[in-house]
């Protein structure tokens, strides 16, 4: 059956439940039946739930696909949580698809709210990424059904493009200025820098190179590095002139005394933001931190739960909030905590590293289109294999990045080639998190 026919028919249907069957006898559950029927949407059904991991880049990437009674109509969700990727998987094709199979796709927030307490404990990581992965495939499934882009379905365009930043990168001071350079002259606006500090993370030896890369201990320690951040930024700044925004990321690694000193030292720079000051553990400086500088702070990307936030939110503690649109819950619980940051006067900073799948960019790139709030977007671009295996993904221009006009998010997935690029059971994706210590053996916590 056609959408135009279904929807006549599930208008139909709402006129027969809302003559015939609304009376005080009804029971609970044939109100919420006809609850439904009155939304002019068609009874369908979500069919099954699956988690599909693939790596056109290398990058290990989660996508949640919501498939329907209706054929051809399903979703596609990211849940890419690349560290711990097979626990996700289970989670999504256990425990999500059991739960879900039979009810409506329409019902996207009773969706979400009565999956979050299905475990009863409430999420992490693992969960909310699932969660996050099945929330925006029915937000693409609504998108798809009704015709519209999902940023039209959240309330329509603020802006016609998202403004990004990247990551300029190098070893040396002049191999940085080389890499901010060119990224200056394709447009970027707003450029992220990280500069290697070999006083605090000296180059690896032989003999720690030779190790696969989950085994090798590298060495940082927090003083000299924020020592030296000032005095980069201060040359990057003299050298670049003040028509360009300048970002860095700390990692949560410093001290959070350290953190307040670099704060303070940044402000002659005149930064965009300093990314992660402190620890999620530490958020409690954040009041410290606000009263001793006015360099702004972006922070977010660890956090999994409404109350690692709400306190450094409501007490206007932060500029920018930075999580992992897919780690918190989906598109459904960004969009509120969008809009909770806009009466504090904080900006969206999306997340967006390379491991997140073009599902995933597209969503925070729709996201950053309808929030008045929106600040800036991470995106550090696609490999063409990435954009093979999903077709449709965000495109770059001018440091702005573009999603297409498609309905739901505009992205697809070829899953017979993305069948061609497996994941790796290869714990070298860890990162170093595990194996950060200082000189003194012990780890440092990011
Ligand atoms: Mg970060």
């Amino acid at each position: 059956m056609k959408r135009r026919q279904l929807l006549q028919a599930g208008s139909l249907g709402a006129l027969a439940a809302g003559m015939g069957s609304l009376g005080p006898s009804v029971t609970g559950a044939s109100l919420l039946a006809a609850q439904q029927q009155r939304s002019g949407l068609p009874p369908i059904k979500i069919t099954d739930v699956k988690c599909i991991l693939t790596a056109p880049a290398g990058r290990r990437l989660a996508v949640v696909k919501v498939s329907t009674s209706e054929p051809e109509l399903y979703g596609l969700g990211c849940a890419t949580f690349t560290q711990r990727i097979r626990t996700v998987q289970t989670a999504v094709d256990v425990y999500l698809k059991q739960f879900l199979v039979g009810k409506s796709p329409w019902d996207i927030e009773d969706i979400w709210q009565s999956s979050f307490v299905s475990s009863y404990w409430r999420n992490g990581p693992v969960l909310n990424n699932a969660l996050g992965g099945v929330d925006a495939a029915l937000w693409d499934i609504l998108g798809k059904w009704t015709g519209l882009p999902v940023y039209q379905l959240l309330g329509g365009k603020s802006r016609q493009a998202v403004d990004t930043y990247r990551s300029a990168g190098g070893r040396t001071f002049e191999e940085l200025v080389d890499s901010f350079q060119q990224l200056r002259e394709q447009g970027y606006r707003h450029i992220r820098c990280e500069p290697v500090v070999p006083e605090a993370s000296p180059p690896l030896g032989p003999e720690n190179a030779a190790r696969p890369a989950n085994q090798r201990t590298r060495i940082w320690e927090a003083a000299p590095f924020a020592r030296a951040l000032p005095r980069f930024f201060g040359k990057l700044r003299e050298r670049f002139g003040e028509q360009v925004e300048l970002l860095t990321d700390v990692h949560e690694l410093l001290p959070p005394i350290l953190a307040i000193q670099l704060a303070k030292e940044l402000e002659p720079v005149r930064m965009f933001f300093l990314e992660d000051p402190l620890s999620p553990e530490d958020v409690g400086y954040f009041k410290h931190l606000r009263q001793q500088s006015s360099t702004p702070i972006a922070m977010g990307e660890l956090f999994n739960n409404p109350n690692e936030w709400l306190d450094i939110i409501s007490q206007r503690l932060i500029d920018f909030i930075r999580v992992h649109i897919s780690q918190i819950g989906g598109v459904s619980m960004a969009f509120k905590l969008s809009h909770l940051c806009e009466f504090f006067r904080v900006r969206t900073a999306w997340h967006g590293p390379g491991d997140t799948s073009p599902v995933g960019h597209a969503a925070n790139i729709h996201l950053g289109l309808v929030v008045n709030n929106f600040g800036i977007q991470e995106f550090h671009g696609l490999t063409q294999s990435e954009r093979d295996v999903f077709p449709g993904s965000p495109q770059e221009r001018n440091g702005y990045v573009y999603i297409n006009e498609a309905p739901g998010f505009g992205v697809d997935l070829d899953e017979k080639l993305a069948a061609r690029f497996p994941i790796r059971d290869d714990p070298s994706f860890d990162l170093h998190w595990g194996n950060l210590r200082r000189k003194d053996g012990s780890i440092v916590k990011p």
